[in-house]
C-alpha cells in the first residue's frame, strides 16, 4: 500500500529530542521521496519555464499526477513569488479539497499550516500575510475580488478542477481574464511612468544646475525618496493625471485602468493564470484564454477491470453494501482499500451504519480482517477528514465512502477497488417556475471514467459499476456547466458588487439563459439589493460582502428591525445542513417520540429554534462539570508536576518547562473537549439528533455571529417567543419560497404557480395553513416543500413590498 502523509517513524526516542520545527523539516524530507516519484516531477523545469514565458497556461494531467500539490511548490521554489506580498492562489470547487490539500502541501513544504501554506474557505481563513500558497474555494476567491479588485496580492492564480465548470469558477474565468488585462496595462503604465519620471528628473536637475547659478533656493517635485516628495506626489494628483494622459496618447491605456492607477499605490505585477484539470476540452479553454498553450502531463495509470451489473439495480445503496462485503470477504484485506461513490451525506451515513453492522458479524479471528468505514463529503468536519488519509492498519481494510469529491479533487492513497453507484446530486433551477432543485441524477461518462480510474493508481484495480453496460452507453458524455442550470442571483450580485454593471455583456465562457438572468435581476430588485435601474444599492453591497446567499443575508439584516437576530442566526446556520434530525429507518417511532418535544405548531423553523435552544440549555446546565475541569487545569498549570522545574534558570530548561506545561494544558484541554463532545453525542443520541450536523450548525452559527459583531449587528438580540416576528423576518428574504392553500387542500407556489405538497418529514405535514413558507422544493414523485412554516398571506406585502406591493393576496 501507498505510504500516507503521517509523521514517519524514525524511532520514537529520536523524535522526542526534536523541536517542532525539526519535526516539520524531517517530515518534509521524508515526503520528498514520494514527491520525486510523482509523474509531474520530471516535468518540473518545463512547467516552470512555460509559466514564466506565458501569461496563461492550461495544464492537463491524470488525477494523482501531482498538479494540485506540486505545481504551486514548483513556482514557489522558482522564486516567482519571492516579493513580499506576492502569492499563489489555487482555487478548488470544494472546501474539503482546499483544507485537506493545504494540509498535505504544508507537510511537504515543511511548515505549520497557515503560515507559508494556508487555506481559505467560507467562515474559516487559515492564512497569514506570509502565506505564499493559498488553497481556497472558488467562492472565496470571488469574495476576495470584492475587496481587492485587481487581486494584487496574487502573482499567480491557479483555477483548478476547471472541468467541473462550477458556477463560481466560470465567473472567475471571465473576471481573471479582465483582471489580467488591466494589470498588464497598469504594469506597462507604471513602467512608462517611472521612465518618464526619471527623464523629467534628469531634465529638471539639468535645469536646476543652470538655474541655481542665478537663484539658490528651489522646491523639489520629482525624486523618489524624500518625505517631501512623497507628500508632493499625493498633492500633485492633477499633475499625475496629465502625465497619464500624455502616456495614454503614446501607449494604449484604457480610461478604466487610469482610474485604477490613481487609487493604487502598490507596484503592479503581471498576473499569471493557470487552468488545471484532469480532463477537459483543451481547445475550448485555450481559445477562450487567447490561445494559451496547453501542457499535457503524462500520468501513470494501471489497467482497471470493469464489471457491470446484469440487471438495473432498484436499490443501489443495498447493492453497494453487498458489493463491498463481497470484495472484503473474497479478497485479502492487504490487497487494497475500497472506494464507494455515493450521492450525499445521508447515503454515506446509511452505508456507514450498514457496514459497521456487518463488520460486527465477521468473526474477530477471520482472515478477512476488519473493515474501517471512512466517510468524506463537503460538510464533514475537518478533524474527521483525516481518517480517509490515514494509513490502513495491517489486517484491516479501509472503505472510503465518498461523494464525487474523490473523483478528481482529492487523491486517497491505497485504493484498489471502486464501487460506482452511478449517481450524484445535481443542483438545478427552473427559471420559468422559479424552482430550485437538488436531485440525484445519473453521472456522465466522463465522471464514470474518472471514478473507475481511481482503482488503478498504484497497480491494476477493479471497478464495479452498479448499472448495466447498456445504461452506461446512454450516459451523457459530459455534465452541463452549472452556469447553464443554476440560479444566478448570488453571482449576479457579486458581479455587480465587483463593478461589472453590464452583467449581460460579461465575457462568459458559456452564456447563461436569458430567463435565468431576468429571474436573478428581479429577485435582487425585490430583495432591495438593486434599484429600479439595476444599480447596486447600499444594502446590496452589504449583502454581497456577507458570505451567505443574498436571501439569507437579507434575513439577518432585517432581523435588526424585528429584534430577532438570535433566532435568525439559528435559522440561517441550520440551513447549512440538510436536517438536524436523525430518522433511522428501523426506529422511526422512537425518533418521532423524541422529536415531539421540539415540535412547534408554527412549523419547522420554530422547531429548529426549539431544538437549538434545548441543546443550549442542556449545555449551559452541564457546564458546571466542565468549569470544574477547567479550574483543575489552571491549578495544574500553576504547579508543575516536577517540583524542580521552577528552580531551573537556564533558558532551555525554561522552554522545556513551558513545553511541559503546555502539553499538560493541551492534554487537559483535550479531555475537556472530549468530555463535552461525549456529552453532546449523548444528548444527540437520546434525542435522535444528527450529531455531525449539529456540530456543523453550531460552528457555522459561531462564525456568522463573529461576522455580525464585526458589522455592528448585535447577535444576542432575541424576540423571546414572538413567533410571528421571526417568520415575517424570514419572509423578507424567502418571499419567493411561499405557497397558498388551494380549495383541494394542496398548495400553489407563488412563483411559477406549481402544485406543491408538504413533505411527510415536516411538522406541518398533516396541518393546513392559509399560506406557507418553505426552505426548498424537492421533486420525487411529486413536488414537495421541505422545512415548512405557516404564515399569514398579509405578511407578504410587509416583508417584500417591492414584489407584492400593497395589494391584498
Ligand atoms: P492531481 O492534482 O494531479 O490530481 P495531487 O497533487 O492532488 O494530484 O496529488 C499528488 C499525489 O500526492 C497523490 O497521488 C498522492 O500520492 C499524494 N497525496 C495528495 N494528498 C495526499 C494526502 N492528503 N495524503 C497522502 N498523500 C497525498
Ligand atoms: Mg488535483
Amino acid at each position: 500500500k501507498e505510504e500516507s502523509g503521517s509523521i514517519p517513524s524514525n524511532g520514537k526516542e529520536k523524535q522526542e529530542n526534536l523541536t517542532q520545527k525539526d519535526k516539520y523539516k524531517l517530515r518534509a524530507k521524508n515526503l520528498l521521496k514520494q514527491r520525486k516519484e510523482l509523474p509531474i516531477y520530471s516535468a518540473k523545469d518545463a512547467i516552470v519555464k512555460s509559466i514564466e514565458k506565458n501569461k496563461t497556461v492550461v495544464v492537463i494531467g491524470e488525477t494523482g499526477s501531482g498538479k494540485t500539490t506540486q505545481i504551486p511548490q514548483f513556482l514557489l521554489e522558482s522564486g516567482m513569488v519571492r516579493n513580499f506580498g506576492s502569492a499563489i492562489a489555487v482555487t478548488q470547487p470544494r472546501r474539503v479539497a482546499a483544507t485537506s490539500i493545504s494540509k498535505r502541501v504544508a507537510d511537504e513544504v515543511g511548515t505549520k499550516l497557515g503560515v507559508k501554506v494556508g487555506y481559505g474557505i467560507r467562515f474559516d481563513d487559515c492564512s497569514s500575510k506570509y502565506t505564499k500558497i493559498k488553497y481556497l474555494t472558488d467562492g472565496m476567491l470571488l469574495r476576495e475580488v470584492l475587496s481587492d479588485p485587481l487581486l494584487l496580492k496574487y502573482k499567480v492564480v491557479i483555477l483548478d478542477e476547471a472541468h467541473e465548470r462550477t458556477l463560481r469558477t466560470d465567473i472567475l474565468f471571465g473576471m481573471l481574464k479582465d483582471i489580467q488585462k488591466k494589470r498588464e496595462e497598469l504594469y506597462h503604465q507604471q513602467k512608462a511612468k517611472r521612465k518618464s519620471n526619471k527623464k523629467k528628473e534628469f531634465e529638471y536637475n539639468q535645469n536646476l544646475e543652470e538655474h541655481s547659478k542665478k537663484k539658490p533656493k528651489v522646491h523639489t517635485f520629482f525624486g523618489e525618496n524624500t518625505e517631501l516628495n512623497n507628500k508632493e506626489s499625493i498633492n500633485v494628483n492633477g499633475k499625475h493625471k496629465t502625465e497619464d494622459n500624455d502616456i495614454s496618447k503614446n501607449g494604449d491605456i484604457s480610461e478604466k485602468s487610469k482610474d485604477l492607477v490613481e487609487t493604487t499605490e502598490k507596484d503592479v505585477e503581471e498576473l499569471k493564470i493557470i487552468i488545471m484539470s484532469a480532463t477537459l476540452d483543451a481547445e475550448k479553454f485555450s481559445k477562450y484564454f487567447n490561445d494559451a498553450p496547453v501542457l499535457y502531463i503524462s500520468g501513470r495509470q494501471f489497467p482497471v477491470k470493469i464489471f457491470y451489473t446484469n440487471e438495473p439495480q432498484s436499490d443501489y445503496l443495498d447493492s453497494a453494501h453487498i458489493t463491498v462485503m463481497q470484495i472484503h470477504l473474497e479478497t485479502n484485506p492487504n490487497s487494497g482499500d475500497i472506494l464507494v461513490f455515493l450521492s450525499g451525506q445521508e447515503e454515506i451515513e446509511s452505508l456507514e451504519k450498514l457496514i459497521s453492522e456487518s463488520n460486527n458479524q465477521i468473526a474477530p479471528n477471520s482472515s478477512s480482517g476488519t473493515l474501517i468505514p471512512a466517510p468524506i463529503y463537503a460538510a464533514l468536519p475537518q478533524h474527521q477528514q483525516n481518517k480517509v488519509f490515514e494509513k490502513t492498519p495491517q489486517n484491516s481494510r479501509k472503505v472510503v465512502l465518498a461523494t464525487n469529491i474523490a473523483e478528481t479533487s482529492i487523491t486517497i492513497p491505497g485504493i484498489r477497488y471502486v464501487v460506482d453507484t452511478g449517481v450524484h446530486k445535481v443542483r438545478g433551477f427552473d427559471p420559468r417556475i422559479g424552482v430550485e432543485s437538488l436531485l440525484v441524477n445519473p453521472i456522465s461518462k466522463s465522471s464514470s471514467r474518472q471514478r473507475s480510474g481511481r482503482a488503478g493508481r498504484m497497480e491494476s484495480g477493479v471497478c464495479y459499476r452498479l448499472y448495466t453496460e447498456g445504461d452506461y452507453d446512454k450516459l451523457e458524455e459530459d455534465d452541463e456547466p452549472e452556469i447553464k442550470r443554476r440560479q444566478l442571483t448570488s453571482v449576479i450580485l457579486t458581479l455587480k458588487a465587483a463593478g461589472i454593471d453590464d452583467v449581460l455583456g460579461f465575457d462568459y465562457m458559456d452564456i447563461p439563459s436569458k430567463p435565468a438572468m431576468k429571474n436573478a435581476l428581479l429577485e435582487l430588485y425585490s430583495l432591495e439589493a438593486l434599484d429600479e435601474n439595476g444599480n447596486l444599492c447600499e444594502l446590496g453591497r452589504w449583502m454581497a460582502e456577507f458570505p451567505l446567499d443574498p436571501i439569507y443575508s437579507k434575513v439577518l439584516y432585517e432581523s435588526q428591525k424585528y429584534k430577532c437576530t438570535s433566532e435568525a442566526l439559528d435559522l440561517v446556520a441550520a440551513l447549512s445542513v440538510e436536517t438536524l434530525f436523525y430518522n433511522p429507518i428501523n426506529s422511526r417511532d422512537q425518533a418521532a417520540a423524541a422529536h415531539k418535544q421540539f415540535m412547534s405548531i408554527d412549523g419547522d423553523h420554530w422547531t429548529v429554534i426549539n431544538l437549538l435552544r434545548a441543546y443550549n440549555e442542556y449545555r449551559d446546565n452541564s457546564t458546571k462539570v466542565v468549569i470544574f475541569d477547567q479550574v483543575e487545569e489552571q491549578d495544574l498549570v500553576g504547579t508543575p508536576e516536577n517540583g524542580n522545574i521552577s528552580k531551573k534558570s537556564n533558558e532551555n530548561h525554561r522552554n522545556e518547562e513551558l513545553d511541559d506545561q503546555n502539553s499538560t494544558k493541551r492534554h487537559k484541554k483535550d479531555n475537556v473537549t472530549k468530555n463535552s463532545q461525549q456529552k453532546m453525542e449523548y444528548w444527540c443520541h437520546k434525542h435522535f439528533v444528527n450529531y455531525r450536523n449539529l456540530t456543523h450548525v453550531i460552528k457555522v452559527r459561531q462564525q456568522i455571529t463573529k461576522l455580525c459583531l464585526r458589522l455592528g449587528i448585535n447577535p444576542d438580540v432575541s424576540c423571546g417567543d414572538q413567533t410571528d416576528d421571526v417568520l415575517i423576518c424570514l419572509l423578507s428574504g424567502f418571499f419567493y419560497k411561499c405557497a397558498m392553500l388551494q380549495p383541494d387542500g394542496t398548495y400553489r407556489s407563488l412563483s411559477g404557480s406549481q402544485t406543491v405538497h408538504i413533505h411527510p418529514a415536516s411538522s406541518m405535514f398533516r396541518k393546513k395553513a392559509a399560506a406557507i413558507v418553505y426552505d426548498q422544493l424537492v421533486f420525487t414523485n411529486k413536488l414537495y416543500a421541505k422545512g415548512v412554516s405557516a404564515i399569514q398571506p398579509g405578511w407578504l406585502s410587509i416583508a417584500a413590498p417591492r414584489l407584492y406591493g400593497q395589494k391584498l393576496i
